[in-house]
This record gives structure tokens, sequence and C-alpha cells, in this order.
């Protein structure tokens, strides 16, 4: 098949511990009963408010985090049954980026040392011959061969961003989560880095799961997109689709609160009742149904099933 990444039932707990022995007295219920794919070549948004299992969603992915149940395969291999060496093996092809490259550059290594690192450990170059490839790897994000001799805080937040790029793609991999690459940076800046994701994509065959908060960022990168709330996947479509009509009332409510880019268009503003709950203790039957406006009775015992509503249009509602 196309999936590089397919996605099974995927549960990430958190134990919250308390008391002199830390017992386990409960669990953050981050991601819940996930599933879905990714294609070879494509970019999946992934987007929802902070604190919805988006980044913990993308970790374990990765197997940066480990998952509590579930299924993650990467190129028809469940990653979960690869032993510690072979998942070393495998960093290779699966790489991140982070929110803010400033905290993950070390402070204390110059560029080449940050972008040539994971060739040296990985045996693929090293001297003169790493310091060529990390030459061409900065060149390719976007900066000039000579700043490889100085240190992250001689650079703007989108430089970083270029350099935390460079080292992601060191190893050649096929496979990124950018995990609000562009969110600590300008609007200005943004455009260009998301361009540069878009540019590498195609020189480079990448395939990318994007998470952001921001709907426009995803919006302009992404093929499809899935939305989250609380921990669940509520809806996930072509990105045309989710912009045009959206099943899930969250869906709407978040694309409601965005700006639109065509003012004829009308949009039927929802407010939504409330706060997020806690992952510790999320509501029964609909995690969203305490704030839902159309909740109904049923929505508060029976979790709706994640379906295909409509041809590759999945979402998790009772309504539809
Ligand atoms: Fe709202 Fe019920 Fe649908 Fe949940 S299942 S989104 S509470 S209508
Ligand atoms: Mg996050």
């Amino acid at each position: 098949t196309d999936d590089l990444i397919v996605v099974k039932n995927l549960k990430k707990y958190f134990p919250i511990r308390a008391g002199l022995l830390k017992k386990i007295v409960s669990h953050v219920q981050a991601v819940e009963n996930i599933n879905f794919t990714i294609r070879k070549g494509e970019t999946l948004g992934l987007v929802g408010e902070s604190g919805c299992g988006k980044s913990t969603t993308g970790r374990t992915i990765l197997r940066l985090l480990e998952k509590t149940e579930g299924e993650v395969y990467y190129k028809g291999q469940d990653i979960y049954d690869l032993s510690k060496h072979e998942m070393i093996q495998l960093r290779r092809e699966m790489q991140i980026i982070f929110q803010d490259p400033y905290s993950s550059l070390n402070p204390r290594m110059p560029v080449s040392d940050i972008v040539g690192e994971a060739l040296e450990q990985h045996g693929i170059a090293k001297g003169k011959q790493k310091i060529e490839r990390v030459k061409e790897l900065v060149e390719t994000c976007g900066l000039a061969p000579y700043h490889i001799r100085r240190y992250p805080h001689e650079f703007s937040g989108g430089q970083r961003q270029r350099i935390g790029i460079a080292r992601a793609l060191a190893l050649n991999p096929d496979f990124i989560v950018c995990d609000e690459p562009v969110s600590a940076l300008d609007v200005s800046i943004q455009s260009q880095i998301l361009n540069l994701l878009m540019d590498l994509q195609q020189e480079r065959q990448l395939t990318y799961l994007f998470i952001s908060h921001d709907l426009s960022v995803v919006k302009h990168i992404s093929d499809r997109i899935g939305v989250m709330y609380l921990g669940n996947l509520v809806e996930l479509a072509d990105k045309d689709d989710l912009y045009e009509q959206p099943l899930h009332p969250y869906t709407q409510a978040l694309l409601s609160a965005i700006p639109l880019a065509d003012p004829r268009k009308k949009i039927n503003r929802i407010l939504l009742k409330g706060d997020i709950p806690s992952p510790s203790n999320p509501p029964r039957g609909c995690r969203f149904h305490t704030r839902c406006p159309y909740a109904m009775n049923e929505c508060k015992i029976e979790v709706p099933e994640f379906k295909e509503a409509k041809e590759k249009h999945f979402v998790a509602c009772h309504l539809v």
C-alpha cells in the first residue's frame, strides 16, 4: 500500500503519582484510541487546542514516548516489536522538528556539531567529510555555509528553526514529525519556514505529520487534516473537505472562530461553553459533550465511534 504510517487504537496514559510511596493514583489519558494512516509523501496535519494530545501522539509514533496500548506500523512493521538496537537504526528514517528551536539546540555546540552529531553517531561521516555534509545541509535549509562555526544564540528564531530542520535532515529521513515548528515565530517568518518545509518535501519525497494549534498554518501545508479534542481524534478528512464541510461540532467551532479569507462566505459562529475538562478525568461518553451545543442524552453515555461518514471523511459524533 501507499501508507507509510498506520496507527491503530493508539493509547497513551501518563501515571499521576502521589504520597510518600509515590503510588499511582490516577492517569492522564493523553491519547485515547486513535486510528489513522499517513500516506507516503503526504502531509497529515494534526490540529487542536494545547493539551489535546497532539504532541504526545507525534512522540508516541516515533517511540520517543512508549505507548500504553495499540500499534504503530512504519512501512508495514510494528515499531513496538523492534528491539532497542533496531529502533536506533530506524531513527535514521524518522525524525522530529520541535516548536522551540532555541531550547532544542544545545547552546554550547556550534552548528557544525548540532547538525553533524547524528552523522558521526551513525557512522556516516566524520571530520572533514562531516563538515562538508553539514555545509550542504545548512545551505539546503537557506543558511550560508560560513554560519556553521556559530552558536545558537547568534541566530534569529527563523534561522534557528532552519538549523533544527537541517539537523532533522542529516540522516536523510523519510518521515518527519513537525511539532508546532512555526508557532514560536513571527508571522512573516512562518511562511518562509513553511515554504522551506514544502520545498524539502518535494525534493526529498518526505512524509510529514504536521502538528499545530493554528488552523491557518495546518491549512497551508496539509493534504489531510485530523482534529483532536481531549485525547480523541474527532475528525479526519481531506483538507478542502474539512474546511468546507466540517462534520464534527468541535471542528465547526474551531473553524467558525478563525477570520475567513473569503468574507462573502457566511458561517455560523459556534461559541463553546466552559473550559476543556481535565484529561485525568475526562467526561464519559463523548468527551466533548460538556461543551457541545448539540449534546444529547446519548452523548453522555455512549462513546461515539470514529467512522467513515462520507468517502475518506471520518468523524466521531452521534449526530452524523
Ligand atoms: Fe456533540 Fe454528541 Fe456529537 Fe459529541 S457525540 S460532538 S456531544 S453531538
Ligand atoms: Mg504540543
